[in-house]
């Protein structure tokens, strides 16, 4: 099955489609557009894929360089994405996975490790399927892996729909084989959080499925209220969604009070709001831009013109002569040499060799003092240990 494949009530849009159960038929309205980091997800899964089977003797060392060879030496349009760090963290993972199967074959000896399955939960959510990317299941015991390469949001396993929705589809296809009671749920996002978990019985788990069921129904027909918050950042429906748009301007109200001074309250609504409206700003402008260059589409009242551009160079060796004959040294005309950024050095080395490398040249200083919800896992900051700290 193409990993791509999705269904209309998708896992991974389970999150939005169970708080605003229209949403799901409203986005299938819009393109799918792969983006740089969905691709560089898929490949990832499939060096992990390969690297599993590899371990799991489904692949020789022979088939498995040459599959590895092809991916490192394929273009993508995004341009490559193996790197030294990326074999690391997807080593991580590798590691993390045989290891949970090593424990699982300790609790019971036929203990089996399945890769990349596909699983139905239609049972409870209409035609809804997904794919599994490590799935073990041992006497009494099923755990769902599944590896997150994303950096951008940390995405954890506790309460987690898409995870538990691959759970109870692992549990419907191995149920009537094995004798299961609990279901383990872990994701791991090597660049951003690690491992997380969540151990649910089967009862619990069913019961959350049954909870689930009404919704995806409504979610399926396109029935139900719409509710815009949080969830709506990756909706297709984003840049023309009413309900969203009335949500993000409700921020208007505070210019229509009184001639008084905003209260602390008001400000901090203001605050919480900030980074979800500017975001949705931002999906708006590139959206109507992208329309009015691709699609010719004409917004009232607006106009395409050619923006701003800057100078170019269109032949290096030659400027070079030239400013070299009119007598200026390199020291002028060229910029002292640049170390690579660290991001760039950990692709290119990996992280574990580039730490131990650059490690006595390294500082990580305190970071900045920022305002975030009080949700924020990170500890509150200091500013009086912060003083001591100086002082000291
Ligand atoms: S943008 Fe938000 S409110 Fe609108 S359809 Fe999508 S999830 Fe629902």
């Amino acid at each position: 099955m193409n990993r791509q494949a999705h269904a209309l009530l998708s896992s991974s849009g389970a999150h939005r489609w169970l708080v605003c159960p229209p949403s799901a038929r409203l986005e299938a309205q819009f393109p799918d557009s792969t983006s740089e980091s969905a691709a560089e997800g898929t490949f990832a899964h499939e060096l992990a894929e390969l690297s599993l089977r590899h371990y799991l003797e489904e692949l020789s060392d022979v088939e498995f360089k040459t599959k590895v060879d092809a991916m490192k030496s394929g273009k993508t349009r995004f341009g490559d994405f193996y790197s030294a760090s990326m074999k690391e963290y997807i080593g991580e993972y590798v590691d993390l996975v045989i290891e949970k199967y090593a424990e699982a074959k300790e609790r019971s000896r036929d203990a089996i490790l399945q890769l990349e399955q596909h699983l139905d939960f239609s049972e409870w959510v209409p035609k809804g399927f997904g794919r599994g990317d490590a799935i073990i299941i041992a006497d009494g015991f099923l755990e769902v892996i599944d590896l997150k390469y994303g950096r951008s949001v940390p995405v954890r396993a506790e309460g987690n729909p898409q995870i538990r929705l691959y759970a109870l589809g692992a549990y419907a296809k191995n149920a009537w084989l094995y004798d299961i009671e609990a279901a383990r749920m872990t994701i791991f996002q090597p660049r951003n959080g690690g491992e997380s978990s969540e151990e649910l019985t089967i009862p619990e788990l069913l019961a959350w499925g049954e909870k689930v069921r009404p919704i995806a129904e409504l979610a399926y027909t396109g029935e139900g209220e719409f509710h815009a918050g949080e969830h709506c950042r990756f909706c297709r429906a984003a840049t023309q969604c009413k309900c969203l748009a009335e949500h993000e301007m409700e921020i208007e109200k505070y210019g229509y009070k009184a001639p008084k001074l905003l209260t602390d309250d008001e400000i901090a609504d203001i605050l919480r709001r900030i980074d979800n409206l500017t975001s949705w700003i931002n999906q708006v402008k590139s959206y109507t831009l992208r329309e009015a260059v691709e699609q010719g589409h004409v917004w009232p009242g607006f106009k395409l013109v050619e923006g701003r551009s800057s100078r170019k160079i269109l032949d290096a060796e030659q400027a070079e002569a030239i400013l070299h004959d009119a007598s200026y040294s390199d020291a002028q005309i060229y910029k002292p040499k640049e170390l690579l950024s660290l991001t760039a050095l950990e692709k290119l080395i990996g992280r574990k060799k580039l730490s131990e490398l650059l490690a006595p040249v390294i500082d990580k200083p305190p970071g900045k003092p920022t305002l975030v919800p009080e949700s924020d896992p990170r500890p509150a900051w200091n500013a009086a240990k912060d003083d001591f700290d100086v002082i000291d």
